[in-house]
C-alpha cells in the first residue's frame, strides 16, 4: 500500500493545500495529512482547531487522515509505515528550501523519498499568511479558503 505523508503548518488550511490534499489523495492509496505543533512558532489556531478544519474540509476524502505531529518528521513518516513525504511547490522561491529539506531527509532516512506537486496555477500566490494578513485588516478572504474556514478566521480577529 502506498501511504504518503503532507506535513505543514496548516495554519489555517487554504485552497492551495486542499488542491494538493485532493490531488495526492488520488495518487496515493492513503495520504495523512501531518499538521505540525510548533512550539517555536506562535500560530493563529491552536494545533486542535487546525487539525479539526482539516477533517471538516477533507471528510468527502475517504482515504485521507489528518494528524498532528511533533519532532522530525522522518520519525512521524517510519511510525505510520509511510514512504513518500508530499510537499506543494508554488514558486522557485519555495524550491530551495523543499530542495534543502528533501535532501537532509533522505539522508536521515533514505527510504523515504519526497514527491513534489506543483501548485494548481491559480492558487500558486496563496499562502496561510497572506490569508491571515487580509483577514487582520478585514479583507474578502472567501476566493481562498472554505466558507467554514473564513469564519474561523474572521472570529479569531474580531477576538471572540
Ligand atoms: P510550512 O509551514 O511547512 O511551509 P504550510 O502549511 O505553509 O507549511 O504548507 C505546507 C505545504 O503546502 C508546503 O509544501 C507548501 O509549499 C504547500 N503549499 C502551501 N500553499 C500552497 C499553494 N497555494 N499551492 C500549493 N502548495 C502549497
Amino acid at each position: 500500500m502506498a501511504v504518503a505523508v503532507y506535513p505543514g503548518s496548516f495554519d489555517p488550511v487554504t485552497y492551495g493545500h486542499f488542491d494538493i490534499i485532493e490531488r495526492a489523495s488520488s495518487i496515493m492509496d492513503h495520504l495523512i495529512v501531518a499538521v505540525l505543533n510548533n512550539s517555536s512558532k506562535s500560530p493563529l489556531f491552536s494545533v486542535e482547531e487546525r487539525v479539526n478544519m482539516l477533517i471538516d474540509v477533507t471528510k468527502h476524502l475517504p482515504n485521507v487522515e489528518v494528524r498532528s505531529f511533533d519532532g522530525l518528521l522522518v520519525d512521524f513518516v517510519r511510525e505510520n509505515h509511510a514512504h513518500v513525504i508530499i510537499r506543494g511547490l508554488r514558486a522557485v522561491t519555495d524550491f530551495e528550501y523543499e530542495l534543502q529539506l528533501s535532501q537532509t531527509n533522505r539522508v536521515i532516512a533514505p527510504e523515504v523519498d519526497t514527491v513534489f506537486l506543483t501548485t494548481n496555477l491559480k492558487y500558486s500566490y496563496l499562502s496561510s499568511s497572506i490569508v491571515k494578513e487580509i483577514a487582520m485588516y478585514g479583507g474578502d478572504i472567501s476566493a481562498f479558503v472554505h466558507p467554514g474556514i473564513a469564519g474561523k478566521i474572521r472570529a479569531k480577529f474580531a477576538g471572540e
